[in-house]
């Protein structure tokens, strides 16, 4: 629920929201690791360190929408046994999660989960695709399958039948990696003494990904671990001068 501080801007401890919804314990520790995406950081950043240009940065790294699809169809399709990245526009990658997933196997019928994407206008999408209802997102995909698989799929049902449909909205997702957004990534050692940062948006050599996301982990466990054998850290990465002048010039 809150990151909550001492005077001197360290962690005094994170305060959990109790089932009621109100203000639940305080958990204390010797240090505290955010693994939390970056718009919830942004959110969660105590007000104090809002000044500090390290956190101030993160406003600019900024979640895309991303949706995801999933579609039981009533037959085997003949798609490849793995992650298969899309030409169509609207889709960027998919599976046959009854090839390439063992909880969803089946030599009958075929589940494709697909990830809709972009799904925003500032993301080059046609339009708002978050706002669409779950059948519009449907509909537009199936159009995208018609044209992947002609011999199997048609948007009019009449080949493969969809037996049922599911989407996921996620309006905040990896951060945008637009030009120039490296240099805002925060390294995982932070100017706050017993708080350290892990996430995919994170200062590490992998975009916002599932790899990126272990290797921030790795980083993050690095600093504590160094730090508690007495060894030396790669230190708090240097904030981009852009950041720090914004700031000058807001405060003048
Ligand atoms: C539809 C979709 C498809 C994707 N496909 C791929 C892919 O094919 N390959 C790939 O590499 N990456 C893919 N990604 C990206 C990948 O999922 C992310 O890069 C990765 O999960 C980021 O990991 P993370 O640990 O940084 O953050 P997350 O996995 O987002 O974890 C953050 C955690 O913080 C928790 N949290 C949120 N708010 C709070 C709070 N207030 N207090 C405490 N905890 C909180 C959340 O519940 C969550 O568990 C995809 C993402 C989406 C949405």
């Amino acid at each position: 629920k809150a990151i909550e501080f001492n005077p001197d801007n360290s962690v005094k401890g994170f305060r959990l929201t109790g089932a009621d919804g109100k203000p639940g314990p305080l958990v204390e520790a010797d240090v505290y690791v955010s693994a939390m995406p970056v718009d919830i950081m942004k959110l969660m950043c105590p007000d104090p360190w809002r000044q500090m240009p390290f956190f101030s940065q993160l406003s600019e790294l900024e979640g895309i929408p991303v949706i995801n699809v999933h579609l039981w169809f009533d037959r085997k399709l003949t798609a490849p046994d793995s992650l298969v990245f899309s030409r169509s526009p609207l889709l960027s990658v998919y599976a046959d999660m009854s090839s390439a997933c063992k909880e969803y196997y089946s030599e009958e019928r075929s589940m494709l989960e697909l990830v809709f994407a972009p799904c925003s206008v500032a993301a080059g999408a046609d339009r708002n695709w978050i706002a669409a209802s779950d059948e519009d997102i449907v509909e537009a995909t199936l159009k995208e399958l018609e044209r992947l698989f002609p011999l199997e799929i048609a948007a009019d049902g009449s080949m493969a039948k969809l037996r049922k449909f599911a989407v996921v909205k996620t309006p905040r997702s990896v951060y945008a990696a637009i030009p120039g957004r490296n240099k805002f990534r925060p390294s995982q050692e932070t100017p706050v003494g017993n708080f350290v940062l892990a996430g995919d948006y994170t200062s590490q050599k992998f975009l916002g990904s599932m790899e990126g996301a272990v290797l921030s982990g790795k980083l993050a466990a690095e600093v504590i671990a160094d730090r508690a054998a007495g060894h030396p850290t790669q230190g708090v990465k240097a904030v981009h001068p852009s950041v720090a002048s914004a700031e000058s010039v807001v405060a003048a």
